[in-house]
C-alpha cells in the first residue's frame, strides 16, 4: 500500500470502485471515463509502479495479471476481440502510477496510435 496513491485507496475501499475481480494478488473494476463500453482496469494488489519497475520475482504476478485479463474479456463476453494497455513512461499520457491493464472491448477499436 502506498498512501497517496489513488488505485491503493480503491483496493483498500476507500474509495469507491465499481468492482469487477478480486482475488488475493489482483483487483479489477470498471474505469470511472471509459474509453469503449467495455473498460475495465486490472490491477495487482501489491503496488508496483510502471511495468518497467517489474523484477524476475514479478514473473508469477504478471503472468496472472495477462490470464486473469483474458479471463475477465471472456466473461464480459468479448466474443469480438478486445485490447490490452498498459501505459508507461511519458510519452503513454499515463496518469496514475500503479501498475494498470486497461482492457477494452465492445466495439472495433481502430488503429494503434
Ligand atoms: P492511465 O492514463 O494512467 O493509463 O489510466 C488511468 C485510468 O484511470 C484512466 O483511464 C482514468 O479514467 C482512470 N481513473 C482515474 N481515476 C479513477 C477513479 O477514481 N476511479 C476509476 N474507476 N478510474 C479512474
Ligand atoms: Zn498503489
Amino acid at each position: 500500500m502506498s498512501a497517496d496513491c489513488l488505485f491503493c485507496k480503491i483496493i483498500a475501499g476507500d474509495i469507491p470502485s465499481n468492482k469487477v475481480f478480486e482475488d488475493e494478488d489482483l483487483f479489477a473494476f470498471r474505469d470511472i471515463n471509459p474509453a469503449a463500453p467495455v473498460h475495465i482496469l486490472l490491477i495487482p494488489k501489491r503496488h508496483l509502479s510502471a511495468i518497467d519497475k517489474a523484477v524476475t520475482a514479478d514473473e508469477l504476478l504478471l503472468g496472472k495479471l495477462l490470464l486473469r485479463a483474458s479471463i475477465i474479456a471472456r466473461d464480459e463476453k468479448l466474443d469480438e476481440g478486445f485490447r490490452l494497455v498498459i501505459n508507461t513512461g511519458k510519452h503513454s499520457g499515463r496518469t496514475i502510477f500503479h501498475l494498470h491493464l486497461h482492457i477494452l472491448g465492445g466495439r472495433a477499436m481502430g488503429p494503434l496510435g
